[in-house]
């Protein structure tokens, strides 16, 4: 077995040796996925994961814009358009210094395996730029957006690619993209989603990825009779992602004591309750301030500068920031701290180390492909009702949420419980993922 594994891993290493996010997002699946792929005769000697790691099709295109000194800028703007065996490419958009192909194509391959798991008709993709959204004016938010979206335009539509938000790109930003889009195309539809509520988007979209990722946690914990009542939360981020999570950790019963941004994290001994929530919210959402600017109205908080939250005692950590900020000695202090529960909000925040320091103490821990597809999930709930020309209520798509985290539950339990009972999600959820999309291309013959 290792020598299958070893001798797919090769091929990709040398196709994509200079993508380590990728190779790194690869390496976690064929670790699973090959040893279940060697068992099952119809998909034994098809090269589906090797068909499945190459992109359907990658995008790369310039684009230029005016700052507001006048100043021409140049960024680069990519789309990924990984797998559509199960339906149009459905992923985020992230804008971010950071942003490469290897980056995109690392979370274009996870994008695959989680829409899959959403039991709903999505393929996979993942597209972005580096620009930097930070310091930047609301004009030169709009200028970038509409200059990006003047060439992506030609690549997407409602019923081939839908983009959505990811780091960087919120309701401000999808605003702008759907409003080039509309001009350019002369049509209203559903190209995006994560739109404002009165222009086509979804109630509890904007929650919908923290809030499922904490009922994962709780699916977790009902596993083991216990409940996120009464826990000791800690959450990294303070985005989109972090603010929900936070939000339904509180409703539930539990206790939030940190949140970060990319300069450290804020803990706060009494709990970050609804009304230091709020104002969180007000500091990032619109005014745009950074987590250490919560001391100045709750002094009593601790800001640590430059750090992750890892090191803090807790009963439950919710990674809800960025990829590979949760490395194997955070994971050991989580450990040794009494953690019993990790569900990562993000997508790949803990290393390959951390997952294996969590698995060998047999703890909860859900990969994000699984716990944080609540987000593309009410995406998809988007999709349907621009579809339909219709709106479901609040509660109608809190339940489906409800009930698709439930599913995805279930189908990593199915496919991840190990002969002693212990289910490893990793596992679970890349094969379920893996089996929907592998028998959707074998369906479709060599395209
Ligand atoms: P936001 O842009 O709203 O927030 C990102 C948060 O993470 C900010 O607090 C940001 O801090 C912090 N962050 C970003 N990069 C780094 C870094 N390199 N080091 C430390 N902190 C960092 O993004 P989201 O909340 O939407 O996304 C967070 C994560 O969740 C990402 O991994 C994303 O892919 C994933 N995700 C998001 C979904 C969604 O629906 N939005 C769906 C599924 C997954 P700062 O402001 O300082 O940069």
């Amino acid at each position: 077995m290792k020598q299958n594994i070893e001798s797919f891993l090769d091929l990709v290493r040398e196709r994509n040796g200079h993508e380590p996010e990728f190779l790194q997002a690869v390496e976690e699946v064929a670790e699973t996925v090959i040893p279940y792929i060697v068992k099952h005769d119809i998909y034994y000697g098809k090269n589906i994961l090797l068909r499945m790691v190459e992109p359907e099709r990658l995008i790369s295109f310039r684009v230029s814009w005016v700052d507001d000194s006048g100043e021409i800028q140049v960024n680069r703007g990519y789309r990924v358009q990984m797998n559509s065996a199960i339906g149009p490419y459905k992923g985020g958009l992230r804008f971010h210094p950071t942003v490469n192909a290897s980056i995109l194509k690392f979370l274009a391959f996870e994008q695959v395996f989680k829409n899959s798991l959403t039991t709903l008709p999505m393929g996979g993709g993942k597209g972005g730029s580096d620009f930097d959204p930070k310091g930047k004016s609301d004009n030169e938010i709009m200028r970038f957006c509409h200059a990006f979206m003047s060439e992506l335009f030609r690549y997407i539509g409602p019923n081939t690619d839908v983009p959505a938000g990811d780091i960087g790109v919120g309701t401000r930003e999808i605003g702008f993209l759907f409003g080039m889009y509309k001009k350019l195309k002369n049509e209203f539809t559903g190209v995006l989603t994560g739109k404002g509520l009165t222009w086509g988007g979804s109630l509890i979209r904007p929650e919908a990825t923290g809030y499922g990722n904490v009922y994962f946690a709780q699916k977790m914990l009902e596993t083991k009779n216990d409940t996120i009542k009464g826990k000791s939360v800690v959450i990294s981020g303070s985005g989109n992602v972090a603010q929900y999570a936070a939000e339904k950790v509180l409703q539930l019963g539990g206790k939030v004591l940190t949140l970060s941004d990319s300069s450290g994290y804020i803990f706060d001994e009494d709990g970050i309750d609804a009304d230091k929530l709020a104002f969180v919210m007000d500091l990032k959402n619109v005014k745009r301030g950074r987590i250490s600017e919560y001391l100045e109205s709750y002094p009593n908080a601790k800001f640590i500068k430059g750090k992750t939250p890892w090191g803090e005692k807790c009963d439950v950590a919710l990674p809800c920031a960025t990829q590979n900020e949760l490395q194997e000695e955070d994971a050991n202090t989580l450990l040794s701290n009494g953690c019993i529960c990790v569900s990562e909000g993000a997508n790949m925040p803990s290393t390959k180390e951390a997952i294996a320091a969590f698995h060998k103490a047999k703890i909860l821990f859900a990969p994000g492909k699984a716990s944080n597809a609540g987000g593309v999930a009410t995406s998809g709930l988007e999709m349907t009702q621009n579809s339909l020309r219709f709106k479901w209520s609040r509660e109608e798509v809190d339940n489906k949420l409800k009930d698709i985290m439930s599913d995805i539950h279930k189908s990593c339990s199915e496919y991840g419980t190990d002969d002693d009972g212990y289910v490893d999600y990793v596992k679970g959820a890349n094969i379920a993922g893996f089996v929907k999309v592998a028998d959707a291309m074998l369906a479709q013959g060599i395209v």
